[in-house]
């Protein structure tokens, strides 16, 4: 009885499952326009799955979203030759076409909620560095023949840090043409075309930090922070979770005073370089110190290129002791890890990230390979912060339009796009919106849902989250009207 019963259950199951297939795949089309519909039925069964299904659009929404599909081809249309995204980021930015399109013009105008990955000084205008920082009379940089020092090769100090430093100045005085050595300078404190052929971008990408990160005193840091922050809210971005400093609180209250919405916390960051005895120091550090700032300071991540130094594995014994930690005080200390940012399979960073709860997944590249990992993910909402630009730039996707976050997004996995680093491949934020929405399909309603998604998996309270959301959704309206008006 009960095993006629089964069969009957999983007959009837079958059935369903052979009806939903005939819902699309017919054995015979009556004619066209039976294939066309089965095709409509299939396309929309697609995007009842992807990221945005909850969204449905106003009719001034439908109206801009027209608008703008017309806009990105084109853009399409424009970029025939050379399409931007197909191609290194160090190139195209060297080409300028991104930077003269109107989908950059919009995406900047949009409002893009939160950003909930980026480390610190390195969305700043290196630019502005060079204007300010290499102008001081006591600026110095490492010219000698040794290899330069790893952590600091630029500075600004009251005396010569010693052999082989000189002045900017002076070398400045001495270069023919000044514009040349200010664009030198800034190219060695960035990545850019001449960079592609290194044989480790990593090596380069850690050098541009050496030679910049010493700079950073006194007027110039709260210079270069202050004008970061207001870069970021000229193209409205209203929320920041940062891995490293942005500039003190002092900056922040400061900035508020103008931007009374703007918030920022914090995610304490460690090198998975570092040795063990350190990183357990750090995690001590970061739930005194989450402890003392539960709204401040938000939780812990390890960086840094993961290929090349220890996983999240080596220090599970320290993740579950500090886990342990903070249950005895009573408090938590949430897990962002940086994870799956390789090429390589074997990389199972993913997989620890996801067996430790982390809140979110930096980058997660991987996790296209772990189909049973992207349904956990996904049922436990665990938003994964994907940064084009960045994957890119640091080799691991060579043409945007094969990035896998086309899958992530397609397949309705909470997804939010970040810029990483943008002041050292010389953009901005909105590059990345850019890249997303002309290589990968997106429109209106998933550039909405991934904006607001920025909010949703912050680690905003309930309350300062829906205070952000409604200021959101003010800016929003506003957005939609102006896209309305825009001249095509
Ligand atoms: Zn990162």
């Amino acid at each position: 009885m009960k095993r006629g019963f089964l069969f009957f259950v999983g007959a009837l199951l079958f059935c369903g499952f052979l009806q939903q297939q005939d819902r699309f795949v017919q054995r015979r089309y009556e004619d066209v326009d039976d294939y066309m519909n089965a095709r409509k039925r299939l396309i929309q069964a697609e995007r009842d799955m992807r990221l945005d299904a909850g969204i449905t659009l106003t009719p001034e929404e439908e109206e801009a979203n027209l608008k703008l599909i017309t806009l990105k081809k084109r853009e399409i249309e424009r970029t025939q030759e050379y399409f931007p995204p197909a191609h290194s980021f160090l190139k195209s930015k060297t080409r300028r076409l991104i930077d003269q399109s109107p989908i950059l013009e919009i995406m900047k105008r949009m409002p893009k909620g939160g950003i909930l990955h980026g480390h610190g000084y390195a969305m700043g205008d290196f630019h502005w560095l060079v204007k300010h920082a290499s102008y001081l009379p006591n600026c110095y940089i490492y010219q000698g023949k040794k290899e330069p020092p790893r952590k600091v090769s630029m500075t600004v100090s009251a005396e010569s840090p010693g052999d082989g430093w000189r002045l900017v100045g002076d070398l400045r005085k001495a270069a023919n043409n000044v514009e040349e050595f200010d664009e030198e300078l800034y190219q060695s404190i960035t990545l850019g075309e001449e960079d592609l052929g290194q044989p480790d971008i990593w090596a380069e990408f850690r050098k541009c930090f050496a030679r910049s990160q010493g700079v950073l005193r006194d007027e110039i840091r709260s210079g270069f922070y202050r004008k970061m922050l207001r870069d970021m809210i000229a193209e409205n971005v209203q929320y920041v979770e940062t891995r490293g400093g942005l500039g003190g609180q002092e900056i922040i209250e400061e900035i508020q005073r103008d931007n009374p919405e703007f918030m920022v916390k914090y995610i304490s960051p460690s090198r998975r370089s570092d040795p063990r005895e350190r990183i357990a120091k750090s995690l001590t550090q970061a739930l005194d110190e989450r402890e003392a700032n539960p709204g401040l300071m938000i939780g812990f991540d390890l960086v840094d290129e993961e290929d090349k130094n220890q996983t999240n594995l080596d220090f599970i014994n320290e993740l579950l002791e500090t886990r342990h930690e903070a249950g005895r005080r009573g408090i938590t200390l949430p897990f962002y890890l940086h994870s799956g940012e390789s090429n390589w399979t074997e990389n199972e960073n993913v997989l620890d990230a996801v067996l430790l709860d982390s809140r979110r997944i930096g980058h997660g590249l991987a996790l296209f390979k772990h189909p049973l990992l992207m349904q956990i993910v996904k049922e436990r909402g665990i938003a994964i912060e994907v940064c084009p630009i960045s994957n890119q730039v640091l080799g691991y996707v060579a043409d945007l339009r094969n990035h896998p976050a086309v899958l992530f997004i397609n397949s309705g996995l909470p997804v939010v796009i970040c810029p990483d680093d943008p002041g050292i491949w010389k953009c901005s934020f909105s590059y990345d919106f850019y890249a997303a929405f002309m290589a990968w399909g997106l429109d209106l309603k998933c550039l909405k849902q991934l904006a607001m998604n920025s909010l949703l998996y912050s680690a905003m309270a309930p309350e300062e989250k829906e205070r952000a959301l409604g200021h959101w959704h003010e800016k929003w309206a506003k957005f939609i009207a102006w896209l309305n008006e825009y001249k095509v």
